[in-house]
């Protein structure tokens, strides 16, 4: 054999780099299921029968293409004492002896280093290919970075969007005269509620994904979340219908209600394109093309495209640039200094606070939950409790169906917990139950009162906001940013700070990851 072409669990490529220069003849394609990747984090079940459905997919859409597959199967007798990605690696590399070993650059940082450390050891020299389902190498996004004084999305974006002329005019200016109409973009839904949302694309699992759903739920029984609502794509041609059913009736209503959250409405107008986007089943530029042409075409908004735009050409791109730029030290950051575990009911959505539960719940069942409400409702809890950002890290690599570590965990410890002190955010995203109030009904149904910051009726987040304020003051009052928020928590009386302290602690997660209230 020539090469070994090692196609990851996210790689799933129909234009993958090596197979375009590969020769079935003399090259090899290896998939490696490992057990290891499930239980590394708790996964949902539905995470892992996602990625396993999909490398099935795969497997046999390359074999009927004509290449041969190596593909180690989670329960492969063979392999039943290594249940390590690199385990199994190893072993094939022994068992197959390959002149090379090819592989598309990761997205996880640990992964790339276990590999390269297999390849050595067992002294298969390893080739690394460049990831061309990134609009913005890593090497680009360096060079970009190092210009800037600081790390901005919306500078990013900008370039980004001249780069790969992408909604601008003749001239080279932003359609709509503006780059961003994030203004536009953030309205609730009206009081009476969102009204009739189109349904995403939803696949009722074949066989193949069938057997993978009884294995998931017979190997990994007490992992968290449900089988029952699974529907994900799993192959290019579901992810192609996936976007095409997005473009066709949601696209339109994306933009207004982005940040907006209603009880049981899991979806809203989001694309749900973010686990076929990122398990390579699609492809940003054909995402961000499908977009821009509904919106030439007349059948989309201008506000609601560019806003979709934004969070592909944009956020995600400028995410996995951060998290290349500074892996390892991004794993270990905590700048705020907290110690507290995550509380044991984002396991289980077992709490009173109703906005929680619902984000809690929804995930449990879909693997899914729309940005803001992992940035305000999720991430904004282990923010203002405390919880230890390496524990907020892997609770959410574990629970999102989306979950790689290049886009989780810079939007996890850089975006939601401040943890790496605001290296591409402006100021902590820190607010209290007000904000949730405004941007859902959850607090009308809500056993506390968002207007509330202490006893008994408070609202957990209005208490720990208030607090948070008050053990990072000194901090947030030397950045003109936040110096306002600190004006305010500076008019409150000694008693009340105190009184709002007492509420607060009930809510901060105890090293048991139990919360005393
Ligand atoms: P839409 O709202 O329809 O957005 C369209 C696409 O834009 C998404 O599919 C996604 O590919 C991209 N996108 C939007 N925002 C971001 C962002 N901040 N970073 C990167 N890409 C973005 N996304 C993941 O793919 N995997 C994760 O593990 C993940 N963890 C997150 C954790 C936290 C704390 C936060 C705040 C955000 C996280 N995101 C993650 C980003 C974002 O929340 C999800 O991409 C989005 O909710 C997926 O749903 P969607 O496909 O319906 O997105
Ligand atoms: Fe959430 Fe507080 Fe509103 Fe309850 S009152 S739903 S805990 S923000």
């Amino acid at each position: 054999m020539r090469d070994l072409i090692l196609i990851l669990g996210d790689q799933l490529a129909h234009d993958h780099p090596a197979l375009l220069e590969a020769d079935p003849a003399q090259d090899r394609v290896l998939l490696i299921e490992a057990p290891g990747e499930a239980t590394h984090v708790w996964s949902h079940k539905a995470r892992i029968a996602l990625f396993l459905a999909a490398m099935r997919h795969h497997a046999q859409a390359l074999r009927a293409a004509g290449w041969q597959v190596h593909h180690i199967a989670l329960d492969d007798p063979t392999h039943a004492t290594e249940p390590t990605l690199a385990g199994r690696l190893a072993a094939t590399l022994r068992t197959l002896r390959p002149a090379r070993l090819r592989v598309m650059e990761a997205g996880a940082w640990r992964l790339a280093r276990d590999i390269e450390a297999t390849a050595l050891t067992e002294g298969v020299p390893l080739t690394w290919m460049h990831d061309p389902h990134f609009l913005c190498s890593r090497a680009d996004f360096a060079k970009w970075a190092a210009r800037k004084r600081e790390l901005r999305m919306e500078w990013f974006y900008r370039w980004m969007r001249q780069r790969h002329h992408v909604l601008l005019d003749a001239s080279g200016e932003p359609e709509g005269g503006q780059w961003n109409f994030d203004e536009d973009n953030r309205a609730p839904y009206p009081k009476q509620g969102p009204g009739l949302i189109p349904p995403p694309a939803h696949f009722a699992p074949d066989a193949l994904t069938q057997d993978v759903i009884a294995l998931v739920e017979a190997r990994f029984p007490n992992h968290p979340g449900s089988l029952a609502h699974f529907g994900w794509p799993v192959t290019r041609a579901q992810a192609l219908q996936a976007l095409d059913t997005f473009i066709q009736t949601r696209l339109s209503g994306f933009g207004r209600h982005q940040d907006a959250m209603w009880e049981a409405t899991p979806f809203g107008w989001h694309s749900l394109l973010s686990a076929a986007l990122n398990l390579h089943l699609l492809h940003p530029r054909e995402v961000i093309a499908a977009a821009e042409a509904a919106w030439r075409e007349g059948r989309a908004e201008l506000a609601s495209t560019e806003g979709f735009i934004r969070q592909v050409l944009g956020w995600r791109e400028f995410i996995r640039g951060v998290y290349w730029l500074d892996m390892p030290d991004l794993a270990e950051a905590n700048h705020l200094r907290a110690e507290g575990d995550l509380p044991a009911f984002f396991w289980t959505g077992d709490t009173d606070m109703a906005c929680l539960r619902d984000a809690l719940r929804q995930t449990l069942d879909h693997g899914y939950a729309h940005h803001i409400q992992r940035l305000m409702v999720l991430g904004l809890y282990g923010l203002l409790a405390g919880v230890r950002p390496q524990a907020v890290s892997d609770w959410f690599l574990a629970i999102y169906v989306d979950a790689v570590e290049w886009v989780e965990l810079p939007n996890v410890a850089g975006m939601a917990l401040y943890a790496n002190g605001g290296r591409f955010t402006s100021k902590p995203y820190a607010a209290s139950g007000a904000y949730i109030q405004r941007m859902s009904n959850h607090c009308r149904g809500c056993r506390y009162d968002p207007k509330q910051r202490s006893g008994p009726d408070a609202c957990p987040y209005t208490a720990l906001y208030w607090d948070f304020l008050a053990r990072h003051e000194a901090e947030l009052a030397a950045s003109p940013r936040t110096a306002l928020m600190v004006r305010n928590l500076q008019r409150l009386s000694a008693d009340e700070k105190r009184a709002i302290h007492e509420t607060a602690l009930q809510w901060m997660p105890r090293p048991t990851g139990e919360t005393p209230a």
